[in-house]
């Protein structure tokens, strides 16, 4: 079986039909204390976004849904809004990512929980694509939208402790350690409230003390 297979998409900005690759299955070793994961082999990141060949709306694949149309983004994709940002990009994975949030912040109610996993995947191709100099930007970009995702309710109970540490997580790598470990301390408050995963408490305790020594070095994720 081969590790990707052909999908067809349909872009309801222009028009468009287009076919593209989708990975079926992949594996990862581990992941980082930011949730980044590990691949073995091939990378599938990448390969989750898709942009369309004629007008460059770039979604994943639910971005492409029909139920998805939105009249402002596709205003602004045709009138070339998205191309005079794209056109200085540089042509890598994380900047895909960029892209989709952009092509995201445009429509008419944008969603903050979407925003946040675009810039936070972002981040993650850009360590692994060695991109250190755009990482803090994309974690910055990550955690803003992941905290009004939060916010607002956008998050599921079960998930609340998780991206509340991570929000904590991305502060700390940012070195604002304070913002983490008051970050930490209401992820650990969310995990007695609502439960979360078994490697929480551990990677709690790791990142804390990391965040209490100042560090905003990358660890791998404690379990
Ligand atoms: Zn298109």
């Amino acid at each position: 079986m081969s590790a990707t297979r052909e999908i067809e998409l349909h872009c309801w900005v222009c028009g468009e039909r287009f076919e593209r690759e989708e990975p079926r299955a992949y594996a990862v070793t581990g992941r980082g204390s930011d949730l980044c994961p590990k691949p073995v082999g091939f990378n599938p990141l990448p390969m989750l976004l898709h942009t369309c060949p004629t007008c460059g709306f770039t979604a994943d694949g639910r971005g492409f849904h029909p139920s998805q149309v939105d009249e402002q983004v596709r205003d602004w994709v045709l009138s070339g809004g998205l191309t005079r940002v794209s056109d200085e990009m540089p042509d890598t994975g994380y900047s895909r990512y960029e892209m989709a949030a952009l092509c995201h912040a445009r429509r008419a109610a944008p969603s903050a929980l979407q925003l946040a996993e675009y810039y936070l995947a972002a981040s993650w191709l850009a360590q692994l694509d060695e991109a250190p100099e755009v990482v803090p930007d994309y974690q910055q970009e990550a955690a803003q939208y992941l905290e009004q995702a939060l916010l607002v309710g956008e998050v599921e109970d079960k998930e609340r402790a998780v991206m509340t540490y991570l929000v904590g997580e991305l502060r700390r790598r940012l070195g604002e350690f304070e913002a983490a470990l008051k970050l930490f301390d209401e992820a650990a408050i969310e995990f007695a409230e609502h439960g979360g995963p078994k490697w929480m408490v551990r990677a709690l305790n790791q990142q804390a003390r990391m965040a209490k020594e100042r560090s905003a070095e990358d660890a791998p994720l404690a379990r």
